[in-house]
């Protein structure tokens, strides 16, 4: 059976972090599901199809990832899909505190779905989407996070928010 993790998130917009947790997640799996997850509650910058847009963009060269989108629960996105692993980041400790739970949850409501985690290189742990987010509405230039093929024009009606 292959190995298949879901790498789950919002991936508003996708970051050079994130490059760099499924480069170095791709030796552990046969096939890295990035996936993003669409909660019709939180508001996001960026249009879901210009974020699937951006991650088939960045991984187009790597055959062992494909990108996807799921609503409602990951841990049934998993057993739709075969994964029995999910992969996620921890840049601090407040990372951890709030992965802990919900991987400690998938593992009970997805029959056993194991939670692998990365610990973010030193050079990456202050880069998020929030900040990314932040510079594009500020004006700013958030190229130094972004994937090198990404140019990231803020969304119009995003600027007021
Ligand atoms: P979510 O809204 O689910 O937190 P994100 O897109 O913000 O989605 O993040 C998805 C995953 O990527 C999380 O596990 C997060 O910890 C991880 N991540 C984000 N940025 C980095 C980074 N700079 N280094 C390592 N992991 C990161």
């Amino acid at each position: 059976m292959p190995k298949i993790a879901v790498f789950p998130g919002s991936f508003d917009p996708i970051t050079i972090g994130h490059v760099d947790l499924v480069n170095r997640a791709l030796p552990l799996f046969d096939k890295i599901m990035v996936a993003v997850g669409v909660n019709t509650s939180k508001h996001y910058l960026f249009p879901l199809e210009q974020r699937l847009e951006w991650l088939r963009t960045v991984f187009a060269d790597e055959p062992r990832v494909e990108v996807d989108y799921f609503e409602r629960l990951t841990a049934d996105y998993c057993n739709r899909i075969g994964a029995r692993y999910l992969l996620r980041g921890l840049r601090n400790a407040s990372d951890f505190d709030y992965e802990k739970t919900i991987s400690q949850l998938n593992h009970i409501i997805g029959d056993g779905i194991e939670t692998i985690f990365l610990i973010s290189q030193p050079g990456y742990s202050h880069i998020s989407s929030t900040i990314v987010r932040e510079i594009i509405k500020g004006g700013g230039d958030a190229s130094p996070f972004l994937p090198e093929n990404l140019v990231i024009e803020p969304p119009v009606e995003g600027l007021n928010d």
